[in-house]
């Protein structure tokens, strides 16, 4: 009886419920002055704005505008929100409640809606580009696969080469057929991405997307300049944004210092971070840590949760945790308080 009460009153399950009682009781903000944790709490975002404009995959909204700017408030009032020119300082000091905004891809209404945001709070982020996208936009696979799903002229992609079972189109805001087929383009070796990509306009009769639905999509390096100039910090993402575990070592050092000496050439700095494309633990490997050594980079980020110890010694490995659109405020309140249960993606 009282499990279904909490599941009708905080849906998304146990943690919300916890998260609300810390919030409502005061103890998030009773705890905000105490040392509850220690470390680095590095938060990740990709694109601001307004998700119903983007047709492409809206998931990868993580804030309107206002929500970001309420957001670095909260962090600059709760925590010590540090610069990216801070990491190496930050991860051997002993103590402290240190969190750092990072921002995926490089696309364009970062610059247009968080750039803006960051410098009225006096804030600095770490921004992480792909370069081959600023050199040469165009729509990214991961874009292109939402956008071939969402215009599919048919409600069920067949089982076959692609795919074990039939995948279903749903009607309206399919994000569960467009999870799937980007999740299997994660597990495809480097010669067989262009096919599926090809395979999957046929199959969905949707066609492949144009250049110019890339205008606007991505910053430029003027952008990237300016914003550098106002202490914004960039790091290395790719060139091409590839699952790095599913290339040869020679691609991935293709790939890993093609993107540091764009990077290196446009800003006359090498960039010291680094964030793997997608991020999940299996997709990248201690050949990728070794090449990306090799490379002079420092600092390297992963995505699948959780917060950096004190204790945390593995620089190629810094944990980061997601800001979703849709992340209810007390669970981002008591992130802040308790990230050893709410910093879990
Ligand atoms: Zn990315």
């Amino acid at each position: 009886m009282e499990r279904q009460l909490i599941r009708r009153l905080f849906p998304s399950g146990k943690k919300h419920f916890l998260a609300s009682i810390l919030d409502y009781s005061g103890a998030n903000r009773l705890l905000r002055h105490w040392d509850s944790w220690s470390g680095l709490l590095v938060l990740n975002y990709h694109r601001i704005g307004d998700p119903l404009e983007c047709e492409f995959d809206r998931n990868l909204f993580s804030a309107s505008q206002e929500t970001l700017e309420k957001q670095v408030r909260t962090f600059q009032s709760s925590c010590d929100l540090i610069s990216a020119d801070d990491l190496e300082t930050v991860l051997k000091a002993p103590r402290g409640k240190h969190v750092l905004l990072t921002f995926d891809d490089g696309y364009r209404d970062n610059y247009d809606h968080a750039f803006p945001v960051l410098k009225a709070c006096g804030a600095s982020a770490l921004f992480f580009i792909a370069s081959g996208y600023v050199d040469n936009p165009r729509v990214a696979w991961w874009s292109e696969i939402a956008w071939m799903i969402r215009n599919a002229q048919v409600s069920i992609i067949p089982a076959g080469k692609w795919f074990d079972k039939p995948l279903p189109i749903a009607q309206g805001y399919p994000t569960q057929a467009i999870g799937q087929a980007v999740r299997k383009y994660w597990t495809l070796q480097d010669n067989e991405t262009e096919i599926y990509l090809s395979d999957l306009s046929q199959i969905t009769g949707a066609p492949r997307c144009t250049k110019s639905q890339a205008e606007n999509l991505w910053m430029s390096w003027e952008i990237i300049q300016e914003m550098h100039q106002a202490s914004m910090r960039f790091g290395g993402h790719t060139v091409n944004h590839p699952i790095l575990a599913q290339l040869s070592a020679a691609r991935q050092r293709e790939e890993i210092t093609g993107c540091r000496d764009r990077l290196t050439e446009k800003l006359g700095v090498a960039p010291l971070s680094f964030c793997y494309p997608v991020g999940q633990a299996h997709m990248f490997t201690s050949g990728t840590k070794q090449i990306l050594k090799e490379a002079g980079y420092r600092f390297a980020f992963s995505f699948y949760g959780n917060y950096c110890k004190v204790s945390h010694k593995d620089w190629l490995d810094i944990p980061r945790c997601a800001i979703e659109y849709a992340l209810p405020e007390v669970i981002l309140n008591s992130r802040l308080t308790i990230p050893q249960v709410f910093a879990k993606n």
